[in-house]
Parts: C-alpha cells; sequence; structure tokens
C-alpha cells in the first residue's frame, strides 16, 4: 500500500496562477508550476507506456499507423519554439479499441484509439484531438497536475497517472484501485489545463496546416458518443467552460499557415479500418490482457454470504503520516494505489478485471476545484460513478465530526454491477488544505446496511488526521 510513505509537505508555492493570458491577440500560454524535470517526465511516461502497452492491444497496420504518425510528427514540427523540450520523444500508436478516446503520456508517447479515427469527419478533426493532447504533453500537465497532488502522495505517480489516463473501469483497475476507483478523479486535468491545452492546441494546429475549428467540431462528435458511462475523453478532459466559443474566437486570432490540402493518408486509413474485423471495446480488451498475466490487483476472494459480522475489538493502523485510524480487528488491510481498503475476508476480490469489496471501508484522499467541502463532497461522489454506472445520488449531507474537522456524511445507494446486489454506501468527506477532500467510505450490502452503520461511525470517530 502505496500510502504508508504518504507524508504531509508543506504546502509549497500552490497558488492560484493566472496562466493564460489574452494580450489583445492570440493567447499567452504559461507553463504551470511543476517540480518535476523534463526528464522526469521522459522517465514516467515512458514507465507509463510500458504498462498501457501490457493493457491495451495496439494496432498494427501499416496504413493507419502512417497516417497517425504523420499527422503526429507534422504537430509536433509545429510546437512553438520556447515551449520545446530537447528530451522529449513523441511517437505515436493506434489502439485497436472502438471508444472514441485518445491520451499522452508525460514525455510524449501518444496513443490514439481506433474508434476516434474512424469516427472522425476529416483529417483535421484526428489533428485536432492530436492537438490537444500533444499540448498537455508540451505544457507537462500530467507532472504539473502531480505537483499539486503529491501534497499529500497518494498512490504512486504511475499509477494514478496511468489510471487517469486511461480512466473508468480499465483505469481504477490499472491504478490497481479498488471499485471506488479513484485515480481518475484525482489526476484528471484541471479545467484551468484544458483551457490551456485547447489554446495551445488551436495555435499549433494553425501553424500545422489545420484550421483550429475541427479541433472544436471533434469534442462535438466526441460528446455525442453514447453508451454506458459517456463518452471517457470528457471526464478527463473536461469543458473548462465555453470551449467552442473560446476555441472558435482562437481561430480566428491564428493564421493556418500552408494549410494541408492532401488528405489521401486519412481516407486511406478510414478505408483500411472499415475492411478489418470490428474492434473490441477497452473493457473487453483490457479483460483479455488480465488474463494474460497475473492479476495487478491484490489477491482476495469474493464470498459476500460467508462474511462474518465486524469484530467488536478494534487494531489502530497509521497510514503513513497521514492519518490514524481504528478497525474492526478482522477487517484486513489491502492494499490500493489510491485509498486504502479494511475488508474482512470474503468481502475483497476480483470481478471483470476490478477489485471489489462488498464489506469494509475505503480511506482516502483525492484533489478537488472546488470552493467548498459541499460541491466538492458532491462532484466526488459524482466521479464515483464512473466505475458505479448505478449508483444514486445524495438527497441530503448532514454534519459531522472528522479529525477535529466540520464534515459532512450522506448515505447512497448503489447495485453493484460486479456481484447484481444492491449495496449502501456511508459516505463521509472533510477539507484538508486546499484543494484536497479526505474520504471514507462504509460499504455493506443493503440488508445488512444496518448492522455495520454503527461501525463506519465508529471508524470514522477513530480518526485523527495528522498535520
Ligand atoms: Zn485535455
Amino acid at each position: 500500500m502505496n500510502m504508508r510513505t504518504t507524508r504531509i509537505a508543506a504546502v509549497a508555492g500552490v497558488g492560484v496562477l493566472l496562466s493564460v493570458v489574452a494580450m489583445g491577440g492570440q493567447a499567452v500560454i504559461t507553463p504551470p508550476d511543476n517540480k518535476y524535470t523534463p526528464a522526469e517526465d521522459v522517465e514516467l511516461g515512458r514507465n507509463a507506456a510500458e504498462e498501457v502497452e501490457q493493457q491495451l492491444p495496439l494496432l498494427r497496420d501499416r496504413e493507419v499507423t502512417s497516417f497517425v504518425s504523420e499527422t503526429g510528427r507534422r504537430l509536433v514540427d509545429a510546437i512553438p519554439e520556447e515551449l520545446r523540450h530537447s528530451e522529449f520523444r513523441y511517437a505515436f500508436q493506434v489502439v485497436n479499441v472502438k471508444e472514441i478516446n485518445a491520451f499522452a503520456l508525460p514525455g510524449g508517447p501518444m496513443y490514439v484509439n481506433r474508434g476516434m479515427i474512424a469516427a472522425a469527419k476529416t483529417e483535421g478533426e484526428v489533428a485536432g484531438v492530436m492537438a490537444h493532447e500533444l499540448s498537455h504533453v508540451v505544457l507537462r500537465h500530467g507532472t504539473a497536475q502531480a505537483t499539486k497532488a503529491t501534497k499529500y502522495e497518494i498512490g504512486t505517480l504511475l499509477g494514478a497517472v496511468v489510471g487517469s489516463i486511461i480512466g473508468g473501469n480499465v483505469g481504477s483497475a490499472v491504478a490497481q484501485g479498488t471499485q471506488f476507483g479513484l485515480g481518475t478523479a484525482f489526476l484528471r486535468f484541471s479545467r484551468e489545463f484544458e483551457r490551456q491545452a485547447d489554446l495551445l492546441g488551436s495555435h499549433i494546429m494553425a501553424a500545422a496546416g489545420y484550421s483550429p475549428t475541427e479541433m472544436a467540431s471533434m469534442f462535438k462528435t466526441i460528446e455525442e458518443q453514447g453508451g454506458p458511462g459517456g463518452p471517457q475523453w470528457l471526464s478527463s478532459h473536461p469543458d473548462p467552460g465555453d470551449r467552442y466559443e473560446d476555441i472558435t474566437r482562437e481561430a480566428q486570432l491564428v493564421e493556418v499557415r500552408n494549410p494541408v490540402r492532401d488528405t489521401r493518408g486519412f481516407a486511406q486509413a478510414q478505408a483500411h479500418l472499415r475492411e478489418m474485423a470490428p474492434a473490441p471495446t477497452t473493457e473487453a480488451a483490457t479483460r483479455k490482457a488480465a488474463s494474460r498475466g497475473p492479476s495487478p490487483v491484490p489477491e482476495g476472494r469474493l464470498e459476500p454470504d460467508q462474511v462474518g459480522p465486524p469484530s467488536s475489538a478494534y487494531t489502530a493502523y497509521t497510514e503513513g503520516g497521514l492519518f490514524r485510524v481504528s478497525v474492526p480487528s478482522n477487517w484486513r488491510e489491502m492494499p490500493s494505489n489510491s485509498a486504502v481498503v479494511f475488508a474482512p475476508d470474503g468481502a475483497y476480490g476480483h470481478v471483470g478485471g476490478q477489485s471489489v469489496f462488498t464489506h469494509g471501508m475505503e480511506i482516502g484522499v483525492t484533489g478537488h476545484e472546488a470552493h467548498d467541502l459541499r460541491t466538492a463532497t458532491t462532484e466526488f461522489i459524482a466521479s464515483l460513478a464512473g466505475s458505479n454506472p448505478n449508483l444514486g445520488r445524495p438527497s441530503r449531507y448532514d454534519q459531522v465530526t472528522i479529525g477535529g474537522r466540520q464534515g459532512l456524511q450522506t448515505v447512497i445507494s448503489n447495485m453493484s454491477d460486479a456481484t447484481g446486489r444492491q449495496e449502501r454506501i456511508a459516505v463521509f468527506t472533510v477539507l484538508l488544505g486546499d484543494a484536497s477532500l479526505f474520504h471514507a467510505l462504509g460499504v455493506a450490502p443493503h440488508d445488512r446496511f444496518s448492522d455495520y452503520e454503527g461501525t463506519f461511525r465508529r471508524v470514522v470517530r477513530s480518526i485523527q488526521i495528522m498535520e
């Protein structure tokens, strides 16, 4: 459990940063504060790429991959001089899955889903998403986000970054999270970073010969994508507000140099894709990868009917330098990258490539951008719904004291798609510092919840936050 090494560092230099300045003309973009070096971006990205390529199937088709790498190359050449990093190694791969998605890793590796290329109406639309992803890399947003996050050093950077990039169910499995995987909420790009990537992406597109309005139109295509959980790309790249208007306005301020007219590569790539067997979903592809190797998640067996009641004796745990908590002595500590789970035997296991627990508590910390506890809690619960599609919404919040601070509590219902059972989740939250939300989640089957509720409260009363 990575939280064992958690330290609360002094909150240093994380201020509000006005990083996009319009100066009568096109936006001027300043990379955010970053305590990592560009070389660390490269190393982190390389490790994450290895992980990604074990989990996701790459498409080995010359027409399609050369179209994507040529487009990528053209965009890389259009990166503004002052934002270039000579260490970065750009590489472009196509993932053979059907969702309309793409992601890029720190230091340069980029992955474009086959579904994205198939869904694009023009070459410029593919270039638009790639230019946006490339901008996150150039501005080093992954490690900048981690710079903010590591105040509480939850999870390894690798697990969290990969998890947040792949996202959703798959992301939490990759991040070795629990079913309430938090990587997505924790390292999803902030709205400020999204705005920067939209604007820098517009500049890069124009310099590469594409109209930035095609990026906006691809975002519309992504938004219209249906299916369970909705478009995953948008959960890691939230709309900073007026996304289309801002890109369109920026498009009027930039000059498209040497417009790309020859789009035979794009037409050929799409034609090739149509001839291939249909792409699997990311979930199916990842499950297949998981069945090939040892499970990345800790061992456990899910036998909810065999779970004994919580012991009345309690055992104390200290999680790194972050918090102390006492839990029933028959609950074991389950390692997880993004949080810690305490669960009894039989209540923890793996279903469909995900870690799941049916009884017990998860305790952890996530980043947030909200202005108050109530909003942060509502957004946190909404983020849980990413890997728990049947999760209910809180009807009310009550006050609770957690570690001597004023917190909130609520109970929500969930239909676990892993176990097919109704369960209830007691949610307890409190703010830490200015951008972190501490949470404790008590989970029990619906018909056993009243037996567990007192235990959850007792565990929460025992929490001491160390700062
Ligand atoms: Zn983005």
